[in-house]
């Protein structure tokens, strides 16, 4: 079996220690090879992929404009979007209660690009871990400057590929399509936005790598406290390993556990941890080191799953994963959650009408025995066609009379628009009356809004 040296990211002088992970496929490594590449064709496509008329996901910050599988949240559905946002944030915190770390080492972009893409050019190019290790450590030579330039080329040409598909998720693929076939001088913005994201991942793949994980992501930091000794993690079963040792020929009657302290475990981790000291906060739950193990204990005639999804419950007291009080808590909240959110989605419509009646005038009396309120109101259309709206009161006796013309509502769009609402005067008993305003397109109702009409008190 390989000699492998323990891997730490921190030397014992605080300097950082570059690690040289090992790759070693299993049943594992198939599994989330097979995810993360879905993942990333779903990443690169989603901005290119249309949705009754509109892009399939889009976080445009800018114009404060998202969506989310063809369905467009403007300001004015925020809440909606938050409620999504917070849903799913609930359901990774359920599932890392539940699962662990899992998110990182099977979704995260981060873990996907770092360990699917990155990591295998560098195999491919500069070889095995010793080998890269000597060829850092070497001096500048033409092998040297050639595997390196190569290298780093391609590490700076998928950075850029990113780069674009991050800036199509926010500002549209249609406008980054514009940026790549306009002249430059109309995007300086865009551009310049484009290099200044290669250059962060390219630092982020290439340099920073594990750092993010361990040191920047506040997600593995919370991992503390959303775990239990129920939660299913990527762990060590000490009780059957320990104490550990290297088999020595003819040892069958060995009083030593099973883990023959090969440290392949360690050396596969991209963490760069040694997971038989315990969960670890810098542990992103990849199974590499389960994978590694298995391969170990299929040579020495060994059950596997020395290291494998455990609980310390089962670990211990050989108890079957259960569902907890809070697992149970927190489903009742994401079904809750998922509830609201189905009624807000549902409910939502394609013309959105705020109405305020115009501030500084109480009523106005009118010719033919009416009194008017004069009203501003903001409609936005939330679809892709322009659409000529007409606004109706509910009750036929009223009448509205428009300053300007009605309007036509260009695609994603608001306009303003100034109306007067008409009662007849005979109908109002009260200083203040409801009234229901019907949004109509081609003769269909596809809004109802309520506001109140001040009147003169009889
Ligand atoms: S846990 Fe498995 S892979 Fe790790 S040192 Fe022990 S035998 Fe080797
Ligand atoms: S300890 Fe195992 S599961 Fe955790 S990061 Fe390292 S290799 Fe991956």
């Amino acid at each position: 079996m390989e000699e492998i040296t323990y891997h730490s990211t921190v030397e014992a002088s605080g300097k950082r220690r570059w690690l040289y992970p090992l790759l070693r496929k299993g049943a594992f490594y198939k599994y989330r090879s097979i995810v993360s590449y879905v993942l990333l064709i779903f990443l690169f496509a989603a901005p290119f992929i249309k949705l009754n008329g509109h892009q399939f996901m889009m976080f445009n910050i800018i114009e404060r404009k998202f969506i989310l599988f063809g369905q467009v949240f403007w300001p004015q559905d925020f809440f909606i979007f938050v409620l999504a946002m917070l849903l799913v944030l609930i359901s990774i915190v359920l599932f890392t209660i539940a699962f662990g770390r899992v998110f990182c080492g099977w979704i995260c972009p981060q873990t996907i690009f770092l360990e699917m893409v990155f990591r295998k050019i560098e195999v491919w190019i500069e070889g095995e871990p010793l080998a890269r290790k000597k060829l850092d450590e070497g001096e500048w030579n033409q092998d040297k400057i050639i595997k390196k330039t190569v290298k780093h080329f391609l590490f700076l040409l998928i950075s850029f590929l990113i780069s674009n598909t991050f800036l199509a998720y926010i500002i549209g693929s249609d406008n980054l399509i514009s940026i790549m076939i306009e002249p430059i001088q109309l995007h300086w913005v865009g551009f310049i936005s484009i290099w200044i994201f290669t250059f962060v991942f390219y630092l982020v793949f290439s340099q920073l790598r594990e750092l993010v994980c361990i040191v920047a992501c506040p997600y593995g930091r919370l991992q503390g406290v959303m775990l239990d000794k129920n939660s299913l993690v990527v762990a060590y079963n000490y009780i059957r390993g320990e104490p550990r040792g290297k088999l020595k020929k003819g040892d069958a009657e060995s009083h030593l556990g099973d883990c023959v302290d090969c440290n392949l475990c360690v050396a596969v981790c991209p963490t760069g941890i040694d997971i038989r000291k315990g969960t670890q906060l810098e542990c992103v739950n990849c199974t590499a080191c389960i994978d590694a193990c298995d391969s170990v204990m299929d040579k020495i005639h060994k059950p596997r799953k020395l290291i494998g999804f455990y609980s310390e419950e089962m670990i211990v007291n050989h108890h079957q994963p259960t569902f907890t009080l809070r697992m149970k808590a927190y489903s009742l909240i994401i079904v809750a959650m998922i509830a609201v959110l189905s009624y807000f989605l549902l409910s939502r419509k394609d013309v959105d009408v705020t109405l305020l009646r115009a501030g500084g005038m109480l009523y106005q009396e009118q010719p033919g025995g009416y009194i008017s309120n004069l009203y501003n109101a903001e409609l936005t259309n939330k679809t892709v066609y322009p659409m000529n709206i007409e606004i109706v009161p509910e009750d036929k006796n009223q009448k509205i009379t428009w300053i300007q013309a009605a309007p036509k509502i260009e695609k994603e769009s608001t306009v303003k628009v100034t109306f007067f609402v008409l009662l007849p005067e005979k109908s109002i008993h009260q200083r203040k009356t409801n009234v229901v305003l019907l949004v109509k397109q081609n003769d269909k109702i596809i809004n109802k809004v309520k506001t109140n009409f001040l009147g003169p008190v009889n």
